[in-house]
């Protein structure tokens, strides 16, 4: 249905459903009675206004999802009802996937095609491989010394709060609410302010699915004010974010501060893309062309350090240029866009000033460089060559359409110098040697190689960072450990 659908002009949906944070199982007002505006990146025109959650919202929020934990019924759920209810819910998103799309699009920006084909199908797979583990979390049995009986159980930690940023808003909800709710925990996620709607549109589906009232809450707002107030709540266990490294920090200082909450963090990145002597250049070009420009620029493992060897370097740089000025640009709502604006007004000023600083810092502006059209927050895509690693455009995260090219002579100087970032969130490597291949995976400091791949997600892959790139691990098994806790229980072998 998805592809027959694209053969026809696509719109966006004609009206917004549901614009009121969700708490408890029911749409509410603000307690402040507040709202703000969410934007169509497309033309600044305002698409809904939308209620702006506060401290005393998620105070509802969180005493809700606190009930639904202390007194049931998520927990006391068997672990096969919580999967079926997970599962029923993959099939409504499935069932609803253009509709889906066509909002993530309308609020992000981002090619309607890239929603409709890749991100809400994966969505549904991620909330089907969470099901899957919602009834196999198993404690163990451990050898004591003594004559003792020992076991583990792994219980939920309680109620956790989620923040989650604009540029996979689904995605970002399915790494999250997935893994803590497949564990027996109930949620308060906070949606990032410049995309709020798609969440409460599933989270809507997620109780015509049976998730009881209370399990999982949605507070719209913004950082300073709903933000932090979850991440100061007393009456919150445990922290999961995705964001800047800045707000990271701040986040988990929130935590320390209040009641000590663990947190998950996944952040920033400058991640290197090597190109190695004996790359095949146009498998490389491309390759390296989709790791930085996929989502506009706009994801933190962007492969936005493209590190070329001298000996291809001349032809990489001009086949580079050649790539991004084939790139289409325009509505995302057209078929066979491959990019669209900017998130926001602020992300198209940051990334303008970043190409800025590209120039007055002396690299070499080979193509772009500029707002593509009148109107709306897009950026012709951009490159640059002959950057030097001290440059801001080096080492900087700019989260946008803007590709760095750094020729290098050797696999040491290239492995110090990729390493030489305060970030550690992934790194692509492209290369037909085995032994290369060897030597960078293991040299390079990051959570993910991706090796002639890149942006590789399954659900069963961990993701997550190396040094101030993060905390923890998302997706996959090592995911579950974020939402568990450990429990000993130790009895005699006979009575005493
Ligand atoms: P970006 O700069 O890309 O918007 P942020 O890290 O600021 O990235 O935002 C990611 C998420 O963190 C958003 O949901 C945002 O509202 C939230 N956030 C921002 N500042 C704070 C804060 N001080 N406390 C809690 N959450 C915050």
């Amino acid at each position: 249905s998805t592809a027959a659908s694209l053969e026809v002009p696509i719109k966006p949906p004609v009206k917004v459903e549901y614009t009121q944070l969700f708490i408890n199982g029911q749409f509410v007002d603000a307690a402040s009675g507040k709202t703000f505006q969410t934007l169509d990146p497309r033309t600044a025109e305002v698409i809904a206004h939308v209620a702006e959650g506060d401290a005393e919202d998620i105070n509802r929020a969180v005493a809700a999802a606190r009930k639904a934990f202390d007194e049931g019924p998520w927990p006391k759920l068997t672990a096969y009802e919580r999967q079926r209810i997970l599962l029923r819910f993959a099939d409504l998103v499935e069932e609803h996937n253009d509709e889906i799309a066509a909002l993530e699009t309308w609020d992000n920006g981002k090619p309607y095609e890239q929603a409709a084909k890749i991100e809400v199908p994966m969505f549904v797979r991620l909330m089907r491989y969470y099901a899957g583990w919602a009834d196999k979390i198993h404690g163990m049995t451990v050898p004591a010394d003594g004559p003792y009986h020992v076991q583990t159980l792994h219980e939920p930690i309680g109620v956790a709060g989620q923040i989650i940023p604009w540029n996979f808003p689904l995605l970002m909800y399915a790494w999250k609410v997935g893994p803590a709710l497949a564990c027996g925990n109930t949620v308060v996620l906070k949606t990032a302010e410049q995309t709020p709607l798609s969440a409460l549109y599933v989270t809507k589906l997620f109780h015509e699915a049976g998730l009881p009232s209370g399990v999982l809450n949605i507070v719209s707002g913004f950082g300073p004010t709903a933000g932090a107030a979850l991440c100061s709540h007393m009456d919150v266990d445990k922290l999961a974010f995705t964001g800047s490294t800045e707000t990271g920090k701040i986040i988990l200082e929130l935590a320390a501060r209040s009641n000590l909450k663990p947190v998950t963090l996944e952040l920033g990145g400058k991640s290197p893309f090597i190109v190695c002597e004996d790359a095949d250049v146009d498998n490389a070009v491309e390759l390296a062309h989709f790791a930085l420009f996929f989502n506009q620029g706009q994801c933190c493992c962007a492969g936005s350090r493209t590190y070329v060897h001298e000996r291809v370097y001349d032809e990489f740089v001009e086949k580079a240029k050649a790539r991004a000025l084939k790139r289409s640009v325009g509505d995302p709502f057209r078929q066979g866009m491959e990019q669209g604006p900017q998130v926001d007004s602020e992300q198209f000023e940051k990334v303008l000033r970043y190409i800025r600083s590209g120039v007055d810092s002396g690299a070499t502006l080979e193509t772009g460089g500029d707002r593509f059209g009148e109107k709306g927050y897009y950026i012709k895509p951009t490159v640059f060559s002959n950057v030097q690693d001290d440059m801001l455009i080096a080492k900087d995260e700019i989260f946008g359409p803007v590709q760095s090219i750094l020729q290098y002579k050797d696999l040491d100087e290239v492995i110090r110098r990729a390493n030489n970032s305060r970030y550690g969130l992934a790194a692509g490597v492209f290369t037909q040697s085995l032994e290369t291949a060897n030597t960078l995976m293991r040299a390079l400091r990051v959570g993910t190689v991706w090796i002639n791949c890149f942006d590789t997600f399954d659900a069963a892959i961990p993701f997550g960072g190396y040094k101030m790139s993060g905390i923890g691990r998302e997706k996959g098994e090592y995911s579950l450990k974020n939402y568990l806790q450990v429990k000993a229980v130790v009895t005699p072998l006979k009575n005493p």
